[in-house]
């Protein structure tokens, strides 16, 4: 046996990250595979270039829109009243993708060299007015969920200019990046509602000399996604590192719905309404700024009046106003849409083989207390929530129980609903 026939050693790996040659102690952790380790920051980067990757879905083609009356009729499925405002949503969501299939025919044609006229179609981002809790949000949720695409809200009052503390406009455009599910084709086809965006309005409505940092500026920034804009988009969101790929995202053709109670508008409107030019003669007539529909005659001067920047209004053609709800609207809420509080109650319960009865005075007596707290139909969730509570706590560890009746008392007293059981005692 030679001395150099010792078996030869095998090379010792590196121990530094295969594909950034960053060593051990410059990462968190190496993981080691066949003869190759990878870091942290490496496993991280590849996950990202995974989710960015355009998926064989992105390139379905936009599709024609249901046409105006279909989607108000599926919107009525769960908005309940709001006639109007849902006549002027669907007639301005059928719009807006008409126009984008509009758009890519033309891209075709001039392809070609066939383009016929120059007609350009603009977006129309919708204004949704009115008090809280009346369905705005509601409203473009379900079109969104009807047109199955990517839906985002965003609360305009979080946002700031980039490089203060808090929201970046930017990270809008990656919730509804992870909401289409990383692919930015869908992306660019998708809604964001921006609510309370009468919150971020000038205060004095005059265009101000010094740069107003949490309103105007505000609107300035959103300004940019809503004209249309080429944003870099960390896709996981928070601070933009070096190592993360950017995704590009063009706003061009979301839709953008901004709504907001607009508080203290209805004056502005009656204002200048009564201030009406007739002849040469200025009428002052009395309007009442707490009539319903006072809302329905909002003009951009109004709007700016109220505090918008000219620009913003100019984005924004399409408004609608939304009423407040009467007693009779906000029983129905608690009833008839699909997804009606109520019917939410009745399958929890059937999940569990329990009947649930609400009496017809409980219901009225829960509208009243919601119409006093002045929220809209946001109150009804939280009286019954309390309603409920004994009857869900209790029921999932008693199969006796057969019905719940949630009587008048329930709501008022705060009495807890009667559990009937199988015999037929009442117990509750
Ligand atoms: P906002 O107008 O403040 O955006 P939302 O749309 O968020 O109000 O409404 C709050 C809740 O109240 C909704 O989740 C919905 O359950 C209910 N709601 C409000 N308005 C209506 C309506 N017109 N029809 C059905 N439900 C409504």
């Amino acid at each position: 046996m030679s001395p150099d026939s010792k078996k030869p050693k095998k090379p010792k790996l590196r121990q530094r990250c295969s594909f950034c040659g960053k060593s051990h102690s410059e990462v968190k952790r190496l993981f080691s595979g066949h003869e190759a380790l990878i870091c942290n920051e490496c496993v991280v980067l590849c996950g990202d270039m995974l989710q960015t990757e355009p998926d064989p879905e992105s390139n379905e083609e936009i599709g024609n829109a249901p046409p105006p009356i279909e989607i108000k009729n599926f919107l009525d499925q769960y908005v309940i009243g709001q006639e109007e405002a849902k006549r002027i949503v669907s007639v301005a969501v059928y719009n807006h993708y008409q126009r984008l299939n509009y758009i890519s025919k033309r891209q075709v044609e001039k392809r070609f060299g066939q383009v016929l006229d120059e007609v350009e179609l603009e977006k129309a981002n919708i204004l949704l007015l009115g008090p809280t809790g009346t369905g705005k949000t509601l409203l473009a949720r379900s079109l969104a969920k009807f047109l199955k695409v990517p839906f985002t809200i965003a609360d305009a009052t979080v946002l700031t200019e980039a490089g203060y503390v808090g929201e970046d406009v930017e990270n809008i455009l990656v919730r509804l990046f992870q909401a289409a599910n990383y692919n930015a084709r869908k992306t660019e086809r998708g809604i964001i509602y921006i609510d309370e965006l009468d919150k971020i309005s000038r205060r004095d409505g005059n265009p101000s000399i010094t740069r107003d940092v949490s309103g105007e500026g505000v609107q300035q920034g959103l300004l940019k996604i809503l004209e249309g804009t080429v944003a870099n988009i960390p896709p996981r969101g928070g601070r933009k590192h070096p190592e993360q790929q950017f995704v590009q995202i063009d706003t061009t053709n979301i839709l953008f719905i901004c709504g907001g109670a607009f508080d203290g508008l209805e004056k502005v409107v009656a204002r200048r309404q009564g201030n009406k030019v007739i002849g040469y003669e200025v009428k002052n007539r009395t309007i009442d700024p707490k009539s319903a529909d006072i809302l329905d005659h909002v003009t951009p001067a109004d709007l700016i009046e109220f505090g918008l920047i000219p620009e913003m209004v100019g984005r924004l053609p399409v408004s609608a106003a939304l009423r407040p709800l009467d007693h009779e609207a906000m029983l129905s809420i608690l009833t008839k849409p699909k997804n009606a509080l109520t019917k939410q109650y009745a399958r929890l319960l059937e999940m569990e083989d329990v009947k649930l009865t609400i009496e017809p005075e409980a219901l009225d007596a829960a509208v009243v207390i919601a119409m006093e707290r002045k929220t809209g139909a946001r109150a009804l969730r939280s009286i019954f929530e309390k309603a409920m509570l004994n009857a869900l706590f209790e029921v999932p560890s008693r199969n006796d129980v057969i019905e719940v009746i949630v009587s008048k008392e329930t709501i008022t007293e705060g009495s807890p609903p009667k559990l009937i059981t199988r015999s037929d005692k009442k117990v509750g």
